[in-house]
């Protein structure tokens, strides 16, 4: 911490490096504690604990539901087909998965792929908005109706959410259709099915980024 002062007020700044160190720390800390949650059932029944993957200081942030079987086995989320064709879906508009965080609401998976329970979503709410004030993003997608109902407090339907934009917290807020409904509509080139839907969602989410990343660098900010 330094100190300096002007005519009538002294002020403390934290050094960049050390801001860094200490956001760094609380990140560890958090992932160490979730390895070995037992906070609710979910613990019972799971292989791994899927904290999340990506870039953790990035601007763009993806949550979804809870980890699937293949999730589970390996410890990452969205890698079974579903998160393949997210990782396409992904790349197809120009965003390199390593360049954004991925997480979930729950970080267990929900036994047969149920949805989370109220409780079981609660009980991991706090890793979840470590994460976000941690990563700090400028734009949260919400990847189905389970993770916009849990941030926005809606109980509105994913179908009449998806595509807008809302602001919570000062972040912007797009939910988009999960990649798992997605694989039940193979045809994405029909007008208004919910592969191309999700198509011109992701080509916004990708508009605004660049925003975000140019006003950074304009700001000479580290990307
Ligand atoms: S789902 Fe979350 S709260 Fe429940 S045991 Fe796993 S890490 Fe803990």
């Amino acid at each position: 911490m330094s100190r300096h002062s002007t005519e009538d007020k002294i002020i403390w700044t934290v050094p960049a490096e050390e801001r860094e160190a200490l956001r760094l720390s609380l990140w560890n800390a958090c992932v160490e504690r979730a390895t070995v949650c037992t906070a609710c059932a979910l613990s019972s029944t799971r292989h791994s604990v899927v904290f999340g993957e990506g870039d953790a200081r990035s601007r763009l942030m993806f949550i979804g539901e809870g980890p699937g079987a293949d999730e589970d086995t390996s410890g990452r989320p969205f890698v079974g087909r579903a998160g393949q064709l997210l990782t396409q879906i992904l790349q197809a508009a120009g965003i390199e998965r390593d360049a954004v965080y991925i997480t979930n609401v729950v970080k267990c998976r929900p036994p047969g792929n149920r949805t989370p329970l109220p409780e079981e979503s609660a009980a991991c709410d706090g890793y979840l908005q470590a994460q976000i004030l941690l990563i700090n993003p400028a734009i949260l997608v919400l990847l189905g109706s389970t993770p916009t109902k849990w941030i926005l407090k809606t109980t509105e339907g994913i179908s009449r959410l998806r595509g807008r934009w809302f602001d919570w917290r000062g972040i912007s807020v797009m939910p988009m259709f999960p990649p798992s409904y997605l694989l039940r509509y193979p045809d994405g080139k029909k007008i208004g099915s919910p592969k191309h839907l999700s198509w011109l969602d992701i080509q916004e989410v990708k508009k605004k980024w660049d925003e975000v990343r140019s006003g950074a660098s304009e700001r000479g900010e580290e990307q």
